[in-house]
């Protein structure tokens, strides 16, 4: 039996992963849970599961707790120190490491010093340390399996030829809710419509990062580092339906291609089952109806967050880590109402531009950049708002 942790099991990710769980009881446990604040949603995953361990990682939520709605055998236990302990314990093979944002960083390191199998959807890690966490896998043995539905999809499409055969991939984006919107109706943006994805359902930091188009930048970001390419060998394309999740271009010019419904149980269960396949609850695709598939360029004016990727992934060192804080925060006080939908690009290039660069920073480096440029972003008033 594979032992499986999932890190930030009450997410979007989180869940999918335990209806996936559900599916495979005769051949993986798992043995541990996380959640930062619903730990009613926590209680219910034990229940359901029995896990040896269930991690609330904010743990000044321990005196209102009610640990009789927990399973008997499993072990609640408080604060994110115990998140790292939870993904390097002897008796935990796989680390799903699905928390959003760099608040995954520390936990899914531990995972990869500890030499685990990674199923890592947290891509916040690899655009914050991507070298850092590649070399320490490279050092330990750690497997990184992509969970991201275009990494999955270009890792299954990459076993069609050898690492040297590859030209370049091509990342599929949907668009978002404002595909083909005009400058001025990106300026009336509000959180409500950017919360409102047309293919797929996600946590909140996600789906304003597709509208943003700046999960597509983290991507382009995550993929260079899982697959060691040149930031000149990733290129994105808008594909509304997000049915094809991305291809391969082989040195011949053949594109390999991964497709099926836009759900994410699919690509968690290949990270998890991997190298086999097996029978998975996802929907399947229709070959009975009449479907189209588009394909266009994204519209890189109106949607400048995604050069930023390409940018950050050319330059390296230090850049990652502050595009993701700067846009971590950003998106926060997009939904809060402080800064309009326009302004989070703006505040990421504003930041990145004022930042230190070092070229090869170390792990406590990279924290410590990263409380920067959280306030930075905290501080930045748009000289063009209103
Ligand atoms: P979510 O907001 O739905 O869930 C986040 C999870 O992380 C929850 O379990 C939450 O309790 C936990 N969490 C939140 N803040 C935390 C903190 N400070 N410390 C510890 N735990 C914390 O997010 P999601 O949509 O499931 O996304 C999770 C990760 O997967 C993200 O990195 C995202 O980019 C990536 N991802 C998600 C999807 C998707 O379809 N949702 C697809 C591809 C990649
Ligand atoms: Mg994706």
């Amino acid at each position: 039996m594979k032992r499986i942790a999932v890190l930030g099991s009450t997410g979007s990710i989180g869940t999918s992963c335990l209806e996936v769980l559900d599916g495979l009881r005769d051949q993986m446990v798992l043995v541990g849970v996380s959640a930062h604040t619903r730990w009613q949603d926590l209680a219910a995953q034990t229940l359901d599961f029995e896990p040896r361990w269930a991690v609330l990682s904010d743990a000044g939520l321990a005196d209102s707790v009610s640990t009789s709605a927990f399973a008997s055998g499993t072990k609640l236990v408080y604060g994110a120190d115990e998140l790292s302990k939870l993904a390097s314990h002897d008796d935990v093979d796989v680390v799903v490491a699905a928390i959003v944002g760099a608040a995954g960083l520390q936990s899914t390191v531990a995972a990869v010093e500890a030499g685990k199998t990674v199923a890592i959807a947290n891509k916040e890690t690899l655009v914050v340390a991507g070298p850092q966490v590649v070399e320490l896998a490279r050092k330990t043995g750690a497997k990184l399996l992509p969970v991201d539905s275009e990494h999955s999809a270009v890792f299954q499409a990459m076993q069609s030829g050898s690492k040297r055969e590859v030209k370049r991939i091509v990342l599929t984006s949907s668009g978002g809710p404002f595909r083909g919107a005009t400058r001025e109706q990106l300026e009336a943006v509000t959180p409500d419509t950017a919360l409102r994805h047309p293919t797929w359902e996600m946590g909140p930091k996600i789906t304003i990062d597709s509208a943003t188009l700046m999960n597509k930048a983290l991507e382009v970001i995550e993929a260079k580092w899982l697959f060691d390419l040149e930031p000149e060998q990733i290129e994105v394309v808008v594909h509304p339906q997000s049915v094809v999740h991305s291809f391969v271009e082989f040195v011949d010019g053949s594109c390999i291609a991964q497709l099926s419904p836009p759900d994410m149980k699919l690509p968690i269960q290949y990270a998890l089952t991997w190298p086999e396949r097996m029978e998975c609850p996802g929907p399947k695709m229709d070959w009975s109806s009449v479907w189209s598939l588009d394909f266009h360029p994204p519209d890189r004016d109106l949607f400048p967050a995604l050069e930023l990727g390409f940018e950050v992934a050319r330059n390296g060192g230090t850049c990652g880590a502050v595009l993701n804080a700067a846009n971590e925060v950003a998106v926060d006080r997009f939904l809060q109402g402080q800064l309009k939908f326009v302004d989070i690009p703006r505040v990421c290039r504003a930041v990145l531009d004022a930042h230190h660069f070092d070229p090869s920073p170390s792990l406590s480096e990279l924290v410590r950049l990263d409380v920067w440029a959280r306030e930075e972003t905290t501080r930045w008033k748009s000289s063009r708002s209103t």
